[in-house]
């Protein structure tokens, strides 16, 4: 069998048309078909307003400054999530304070959180680990209540939805990413999703340099009679900005992996059966995630073995990339001092997970072929012990 990737984006025709259709318009950057990809996309999530930015990161990050806190204080984030979402607290000179996950499902455990929030946190991260939505009927009350400023990192899940609310509208911000391993691809990007208009105009702000006007709307303005007095050439910088804009490449590959995304969560869904009814009987083998797939958007097919690196090892040998998603942050370097020793889940369960091939375009006999290796592992264990 030749190597099987554990990720691997679904881009065609559409997409390579579309491209070329950027191409012939020979407006690469910042133009039409950004602010169409994003009011597409704000309509798909169910929010008012969207800004495309060059990467779940940036989406992150902006999330984040666009409140204007004041240094120092504290943004409550899970132990278990990919490197960015506690980055863009270090960006903005804020300070993270990490909560434990739950074992049964990665996703930031309310009891915990309950415990770690003090007086100087001013904003809350929640990570829909894998695609498995954090339990927000009780977050989000409980942040009002807190006055915090709730994000969601839906950066692994996409069209998801949640006790009938789709994810990404039960928080004051959510952030997307469109990196080319997530659920929808424009090769990199992100986006930001609000429905706040003072914050949507400062984030379209922040996106592109700062300045009041993208250079898609200037150059509008500067045809056409109606504008013809006015200094259509002017902007002024209101804010000390940056350059995350989405460009017109992205935008023309997003406007069509949008049109296929649920027919990728469809895929994702058959995908996750087939897997779980092939290891369903196996005793040191079980699924990381309690999967939900009714109307779900998984990003990861992940199991958990107290076996792991014996598993990953073997099913290299095998061909069979993996990969663990993900270490807890605070064993990393940077993030070390943020320690706070009460994090026992996050500390115990990820030396057990272990995530396998898992894309929409993934065959059936690959699929079948990875069942197959768990199951000589399992039994290799089984007569082991
Ligand atoms: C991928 C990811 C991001 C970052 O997205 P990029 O587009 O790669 O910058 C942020 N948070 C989580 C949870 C992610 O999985």
């Amino acid at each position: 069998m030749n190597k099987i990737r554990l990720f691997k984006p679904s881009v065609g025709k559409e997409e390579l048309n579309s491209i070329k259709k950027v191409f012939s318009r020979s407006w690469l950057g910042y133009g039409p078909l950004v602010n169409k990809f994003e009011k597409k996309f704000a309509k798909f999530i169910g929010t008012k307003y969207a800004v495309g930015v060059n990467s779940g990161t940036a989406a992150l990050h902006l999330a984040l400054l666009c409140n204007n806190f004041s240094k120092g204080k504290k943004v409550l984030v899970p132990s278990i999530t990919f490197s960015a979402t506690a980055a863009s607290v270090l960006y903005c000179g804020l300070t993270p304070k990490f909560v434990d996950i739950k074992k049964e499902d990665l996703t930031i455990d309310f009891k915990d959180l309950k415990k770690k929030y003090t007086k100087d946190c001013v904003a809350l991260i929640c990570v829909h680990m894998g695609g498995h939505p954090s339990m927000m009927e009780k977050i989000k009350p409980w942040a009002k209540k807190k006055r915090l400023l709730l994000i969601e990192d839906s950066a692994e899940t996409c069209g998801s939805i949640y006790k009938g609310k789709k994810i990404g509208t039960w928080s004051d911000i959510s952030c997307f990413s469109f990196e080319e391993k997530k659920i929808i691809t424009t090769g990199d990007g992100g986006m930001i999703c609000l429905s706040d208009k003072k914050k949507y105009e400062k984030l379209k702000s922040l996106s592109f340099h700062g300045w009041n006007l993208d250079p898609w709307k200037r150059y509008q303005k500067s045809f056409g009679k109606k504008n013809r007095f006015t200094k259509y050439w002017a902007y002024e910088i209101e804010n000390l900005g940056f350059k995350y804009n989405m460009n017109d490449f992205m935008a023309a590959v997003g406007l069509e992996q949008l049109k296929k995304i649920n027919f990728f969560n469809k895929k994702r869904i058959k995908i996750l059966k087939k897997y779980l009814n092939g290891i369903k009987n196996l005793k040191y083998i079980k699924p990381t995630y309690p999967y939900n797939l009714k109307n779900s958007s998984y990003w990861l097919f992940s199991i958990k073995t107290k076996f792991r690196n014996e598993l990953a090892n073997y099913l290299k040998s095998k061909n069979i990339s993996t990969a663990v998603h993900f270490i807890p942050l605070p064993l990393n370097k940077i993030y070390k001092k943020y320690n706070n020793k009460s994090l026992k889940n996050s500390m115990t369960i990820w030396k057990q997970i272990l995530s396998l091939p898992f894309f929409p375009d993934l065959e059936n006999k690959k699929i079948d072929y990875v069942i197959k290796c768990l199951k000589n592992f399992d039994n290799k264990m089984n007569k082991k012990q």
